[in-house]
């Protein structure tokens, strides 16, 4: 796959051009900065680590807060709008987002050339995400991250308590009766069904023999993945004004929770690589050695080149050339079966966004006093899934989808509450967390490549 021209990205190519439209909306923003002072300095300091100065500055700010009640009152009054509008923009996005990332996702896997292989492909992927999730909410349940932080918000609102419906209720609310009504009232599960629907509809379309309603279903599919890459533009906008809301949010926790609130920060982060790596053994691991009778100790040596370029890149889109060069001349997997299951994963495949993903859900369910009970445990295991389809493979894509699995258990993140605070603390730290399941994505996706091959008698044993 290559970069389209500017003006010009065709759909097949739209994660690269995501990438690409993020980054142009930092270089156009840097070169129309015609002021001088505090702006020009922001805007060209790369955005990671202004985010990182607004967690620092606003963890420093807040202690010296905490030190000084009426102070730190005068500030959540006068700067919590800055956060507030921060999450508002976040949450315009989110339901667009979902809608077209997802069809244009379902939509962009051919049914006419599937066959086999695709199918043990989407199989694998599958089962790895299902099995990825199960292991973070396993250790979520054990490590209980956030347990006792007790965030109450900036005004001191928290999101409303829980309530779950029972399971049979939950399953049926998946499908919408009324699709506009989901939409219109932000109801998630219903939205991936919708959008899963009508996304693999518009693939056989495309298929279809019937040259006008072929061309009409490609036309459609170009505006839902122009639609999608609009989206993430706005995105890309919008995190321009991370650091400011992370700064703000952040400055809030510490002024209520003083340095104590690094060590639950540093407790999520752990409990993420150690979900991280347990799928890898147990996940990739298993699979290697029960369904292909392969060494996993040579595949983890053999993947690093990719892995290792995935954890610093932050993005499985961009480390597809590596994986592609990885899978085929280090494990032996043909161009048949790389150049289907490869590019298919580094978009549909990401089993480090789902652990993160659940552990984060289950992180602000402790920390905001809402711990998520079975049945939200079991949608988290459903949204998070299907959340990871619809993940972009760029930098920080994630944490947009982490807003809609949020809204799926009734912790939602909007202004002045416990669950916009914890999710601030969460982009605070995003960068670390990505690189770790980036890495993951990466490496999946190269499993996923050697257990099909494997199976279908094709993959270079000499190389093992
Ligand atoms: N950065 C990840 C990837 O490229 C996606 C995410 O943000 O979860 O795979």
């Amino acid at each position: 796959m290559r970069h389209g021209s500017p003006g010009r990205c065709v759909p097949q190519q739209q994660p690269q051009c995501l990438a690409y439209a993020l980054n142009v909306q930092e270089s156009h923003m840097s070169r129309n900065r015609e002021s001088s002072g505090f702006l020009s300095w922001y805007f060209r300091v790369n955005l990671l680590k202004r985010i990182l100065i607004g967690l620092v500055l606003g963890a420093v700010c807040g202690c010296v807060l905490g030190a000084a009640p009426e102070a730190a009152r005068v500030f959540i009054v006068s700067t919590g709008i800055f956060g507030d509008l921060f999450i508002r923009l976040l949450k315009m996005i989110v339901v667009p987002v979902i809608l077209f990332s997802l069809i244009t996702g379902a939509a962009s896997i051919s049914p006419g050339r599937l066959g086999r292989v695709g199918l043990k492909t989407l199989a694998y992927y599958f089962v790895t995400s299902v099995i990825a999730v199960a292991i973070a909410l396993a250790l979520a349940n054990i490590f209980q991250p956030g347990l006792n932080m007790g965030i109450i918000g900036d005004a001191a609102v928290k999101g409303t308590s829980a309530k779950a419906p029972p399971l049979s209720q939950i399953l049926l609310d998946i499908v919408p009766t009324n699709p506009a009504e989901s939409l219109a009232r932000g109801d998630v599960l219903p939205i991936i069904f919708f959008a899963l629907v009508f996304g693999i509809a518009l693939a056989f379309l495309r298929d279809s023999k019937d040259g006008k309603a072929a061309a009409a279903a490609d036309r459609l599919f170009e505006l839902c993945s122009a639609c999608a890459e609009t989206m993430y533009k706005v995105v890309g906008g919008i995190m321009q004004f991370a650091p400011v809301g992370v700064f703000v949010l952040i400055a809030i926790v510490f002024a209520q929770h003083g340095p104590k609130a690094v060590g639950p920060l540093l407790y999520v982060a752990m409990t993420m690589y150690v979900g991280f790596v347990l799928h890898l053994v147990i996940g990739y691991g298993g699979f290697l050695r029960l369904v292909s009778n392969l060494s996993f100790i040579k595949f983890v040596k053999g993947a690093n080149a990719a892995s290792l370029t995935a954890f610093v890149t932050r993005s499985s889109n961009g480390t597809l050339p590596v994986t592609m060069r990885v899978s085929e001349e280090i494990m032996g997997v043909p161009r048949s079966v790389s150049s289907f299951t490869l590019p298919v994963g580094a978009t549909v495949n990401m089993d480090g966004t789902a652990i993160y993903l659940a552990v984060c859900a289950m992180f602000i369910g402790f920390a905001t006093g809402q711990p998520l009970n079975f049945n939200q445990q079991l949608t988290v295991m459903i949204t998070a899934t299907l959340a990871a389809v619809g993940t972009a493979g760029v930098p920080g894509a994630g944490v947009i989808m982490l807003l809609m699995v949020l809204e799926s258990v009734d912790l939602p993140v909007t202004e002045g509450s416990a669950g916009a605070v914890a999710y601030a603390m969460i982009i605070g730290i995003d960068a670390l967390l990505d690189m770790g399941r980036t890495c993951m994505n990466v490496t999946g996706d190269m499993a996923g490549a050697v257990i099909v091959s494997k199976s279908e008698r094709v993959l270079d044993e000499s190389k093992w």
